[in-house]
């Protein structure tokens, strides 16, 4: 008896397409209808959980970090000047603004991440750009301020300041 295994990608979604560098590889999130702000891009799930944060982790809770699926929402890359939120009380990626057909969608990692794995220098280009991304914590009041943050994170915000 033979046995076909169809091969599903999972990982194709109707609102967002993944974009490959052919130079760097580097992997990007790109828009593929327009949406209005506030609105529910896609919603997510934890294809992994771990204890630990990794470069491709969002951290839900104190001990919870989840890969995500669908995968695509990996390349999402991080902007000062982000277009869209990892709502991890809700479990949904949406919108901050409105956002055309075909633009990059773009989050604020220390949103979402205290302390991250892997710092890196931001070169965003954007007027907001605040320079090494290296997590919530390490954020000043200003900086704070002009961003929307998980409910986790805000919790962790407000006792880290009492
Ligand atoms: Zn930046």
């Amino acid at each position: 008896m033979s046995f076909i295994e169809t091969e599903i990608d999972l990982d194709q979604t109707e609102v967002a397409e993944i974009r490959i560098d052919p130079i760097t590889s580097h992997r990007s999130l790109f828009s593929k209808k327009s949406f209005r702000g506030n609105e529910v891009i896609l919603k997510f799930l934890a294809k992994n959980v771990l204890a630990t944060p990794t470069y491709l982790t969002v951290q839900i809770s104190e001990t919870v970090h989840i890969e995500l699926f669908p995968e695509c929402l990996e390349c999402a890359n991080h902007s000062c000047d982000p277009n869209c939120f990892f709502d991890t009380t809700r479990m949904e990626f949406i919108t901050l603004r409105s956002i055309p057909a075909g633009e990059e969608l773009t989050f604020f990692y220390p949103s979402a991440e205290w302390d991250m794995d892997q710092p890196f220098e931001c070169y965003c280009g954007t007027d907001r750009c605040i320079g090494l991304i290296k997590g919530a914590r390490y954020l000043s009041d200003d900086q704070l301020k002009q961003y929307r943050f998980t409910d986790f994170m805000s919790q962790k915000l407000q006792s880290a300041k009492s």
